[in-house]
């Protein structure tokens, strides 16, 4: 089997839709198509049939396309069971546990609220990519538009159990940013430096900087490293548990 290939479809200003195909079993997903048709371009140009939409949630600069795909293609919608109602022309509703497969793609659903009350992910353990929505961004997580912290955290936890070499696929560009804010509270941290000499060489050149790994992830994205001690040293919170140091972390993101 091979495994998928995935490409960036980008849309809006810093959005991303991902075409997720095997041209040998003729399918052909999108995750997240904000709008439909720079997705149509990007088909077209590649000479794809689009089969399957895949939603990680409701907002709009994450289904904005779904409806016209779907006229166009006869596409088949999958997204969160719990969000059905918001979700334009869903098929298909997936709750946690669930898998779903694109061809011979088998992907396993994750519920990872916060974000919005009905996130989720979608894990192709075969492929090693999963597709993170606004929950997981590189060095940075989404905003708590519907849930609180301990929400967000067990949503984060749940995708750093994935092995280290899973590639990131999220729904928007904005690893530079997450980066500089990253540096404020975690200065010292020689793989964040590193990573960010990359990112801004990666950028001037307008080219993505994703996906990411977990692996890197965890080295590098301070939402994910409530533990380290030069984090907690710059929040103040040496004694704090995970959730109090994550919440503040991203507190501050807010209003950076
Ligand atoms: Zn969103």
């Amino acid at each position: 089997m091979a495994t998928l290939a995935i490409e960036p479809v980008s849309c809006l200003r810093d959005n991303y839709a991902w075409l997720a195909y095997d041209r040998g079993e003729g399918v052909c997903a999108v995750v997240d198509p904000s709008e439909s048709e720079p997705v149509k371009r990007a088909l077209a140009a590649r000479g794809l049939k689009l089969t399957h939409i895949l939603n990680t949630h409701h907002h709009p600069d994450h289904v904005g396309g779904n409806l016209a795909l779907k006229a166009e293609f006869g596409a088949t919608i999958v997204g969160p069971g719990k969000d059905a109602a918001r979700i334009p022309g869903i098929d298909v509703g997936v709750m946690e546990a669930d898998t779903y497969s694109v061809g011979s793609h088998l992907a396993k659903v994750f519920e990872i609220p916060a974000h919005t009350r009905g996130h989720i992910a979608f894990w192709f353990e075969g492929d090693a990519a999963v597709f993170t929505g606004d929950t997981l961004f590189a060095m940075g997580c989404g905003r708590l538009f519907e849930g609180d912290p301990p929400t967000m955290w067990a949503s984060l936890s749940k995708l750093m159990k994935l092995p280290d070499g899973t590639r990131i696929y999220c729904g928007h560009e904005y690893t530079e940013a997450n980066g500089r804010f990253a540096l404020t509270v975690e200065p010292g941290n020689p793989d964040l430096n590193a990573r960010m000499a990359e990112v801004r060489a990666t950028r001037a050149q307008g080219r993505p900087t994703l996906p990411s790994t977990i692996g890197l992830e965890k080295k590098t994205n301070p939402f994910l490293r409530p533990n380290s001690p030069e984090i907690r040293r710059t929040l103040g919170l040496e004694a704090a548990n995970d959730v109090e140091v994550f919440a503040e972390t991203r507190r501050r993101k807010d209003v950076f």
